[in-house]
């Protein structure tokens, strides 16, 4: 498993990245070159663009502001619940 990178900016040198587990990542850490105070860069970890967790994140990202809602209740006057013709022979509640 890899951990995760993060990245902090110092005031002075610049940005530079730490890796931290989650739950113990840090809001800012020591510059390596001046031992300054960096906040970390929000935006979190380091994500490959196209990746498996990139899409994980998109997806929770955009459940969170657009839940997917349903328009109309499945069945009667929506959407059919399948598209199996034999499915439409049963009983309806
Ligand atoms: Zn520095």
């Amino acid at each position: 498993m890899s951990v995760p990178l993060y990245e902090f900016h110092c005031r002075d040198c610049g940005s530079f990245d730490r890796s931290y587990s989650m739950a113990e990542v840090p809001a800012a850490a020591d510059c390596p070159d001046c031992a300054g105070e960096s906040r970390r860069h929000m935006g979190g970890a380091f994500v490959r663009p196209g990746s498996a967790a990139a899409r994980l994140i998109d997806a929770t990202t955009r459940t969170a502001s657009e839940p997917a809602v349903v328009a109309a209740p499945a069945g009667r006057g929506g959407a059919p619940v399948t598209r199996n013709p034999l499915h439409r022979k049963l009983p309806r509640p």
